[in-house]
């Protein structure tokens, strides 16, 4: 394959955590980054460098206009084998992401090896605890120094990587979240069904009423109406009706989510009648109210299932079943969990072991 390696000395190396039962997320990277510059019409040679921080011209448009996309992927470690949950459908998203923001697709494949081949490099890096991870961060941004809109001429490609601790420290435990009646994510025809970056700023005012309110995570409506759940801080979300397990289709304004798509798959293989349509939150509280709702989770790679046990809307808090994990709930994060660290057999060719 066409990449360039070029290995960190031993005097360069970091210390890896020791604990990374407690790591905060986000916040220790690992010695190399994957990197490839865009110029002259064309993508360069992949390569694999020491980590190190990255000069960009004050001027660069990233910084200016927010042409920038990213994905979100893990590499999980069990038995000293090195596993990845459909990484394929992450380079398949991060190039739908280049294709609305006008940035050059990647070439998916090449990408993937070299990922793969930096896996192989920072495998100590790996944790193997329960519930543990490397989160990867493949990131394009337009470097071009120059202002005025329009689609840079320049972008730099890179993964960085970073060993995460469990999301639920605490146990898998319900999470709360407020419906925002001021704030939207996302309109039809706008970016939200993207992963660019200025949606992340955009969500952050909700996020500190939420977060002042006492609740934990927003829940947006639709921008039109305002009748209609939509995504749940950046998770996907579903609700559990007695009859029914629904979420909202993906109309532009809802991020696909490749948890989502497992869990509809696996739902549909158990029995359970899915649905993608939209569910108004009056449909919601009401549900809670009646017992027709059992449980309302988000899903996305980090928690990969987060129950929801509180609901705050209108000024009411409306709390779902028992307030403990569900029995949908338990059982898809089991089986996801599962399948991530190779312990579950894999029915659907989602699971690479990387050798
Ligand atoms: C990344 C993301 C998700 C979850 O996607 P996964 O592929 O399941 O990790 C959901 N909503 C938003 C807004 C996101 O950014």
């Amino acid at each position: 394959m066409d990449l360039k390696v070029e290995l960190a000395t031993n005097g360069e190396l970091k210390k890896k955590p020791t604990d990374p039962l407690n790591l905060p997320f986000g916040s220790v990277f690992t010695d190399h980054m994957l990197i490839m510059e865009y110029s002259g019409g064309e993508w360069q040679q992949l390569r694999i460098e020491p980590y190190h921080s990255l000069e960009l011209d004050p001027s660069a448009m990233v910084l200016h206009y927010g042409q920038g996309i990213f994905e979100g992927m893990k590499a999980y470690r069990s038995d000293n084998q090195i596993y990845l949950f459909r990484p394929d459908m992450n380079l398949k998203r991060l190039n739908a992401s280049a294709e609305r923001m006008v940035i050059p697709t990647v070439d998916a494949e090449r990408v993937l090896e070299a990922i793969r081949e930096l896996l192989r490099i920072e495998r100590e890096w790996i944790p193997e605890e329960k519930g543990t991870s490397l989160y990867m961060r493949p990131t394009i941004i337009a470097t071009e120094p120059k202002l005025g809109v329009r689609p840079a001429h320049e972008y730099f490609f890179y993964v960085i990587l970073s060993p995460a601790g469990p999301y639920f420290k605490e146990g898998f435990n319900p999470i709360s979240v407020m419906v925002s009646e001021k704030y939207v994510r996302a309109v039809r025809g706008g970016v939200g069904h993207a992963k660019t970056m200025g949606n992340y700023a955009a969500s952050l005012r909700a996020n500190k009423e939420s977060s002042k309110a006492g609740f934990s995570q927003t829940l947006y409506l639709d921008a039109l109406e305002r009748k209609n759940i939509e995504e749940c801080g950046t998770m996907n979300v579903f609700v559990h009706f007695e009859d029914e397990l629904a979420t909202p289709p993906l109309n532009g304004t809802i991020l696909p989510g490749i948890t989502r798509d497992s869990v509809i798959q696996l739902a549909r293989e158990w029995g359970f009648e899915v649905s993608e349509r939209p569910i108004p939150i009056q449909e919601i509280v009401e549900g809670i109210e009646t017992g027709h709702v059992l449980e309302v989770f988000g899903t996305g790679t980090a928690a990969i299932i987060a129950p929801i046990g509180v609901i705050g809307y209108a000024g009411e808090k409306y709390k779902i079943g028992d307030g403990d994990v569900g029995d949908l709930s338990r059982r898809l994060f089991d089986e996801i969990t599962g399948l991530q660290h190779g312990l579950v057999e894999d029915r659907h060719g989602w699971v690479e072991k990387i050798t």
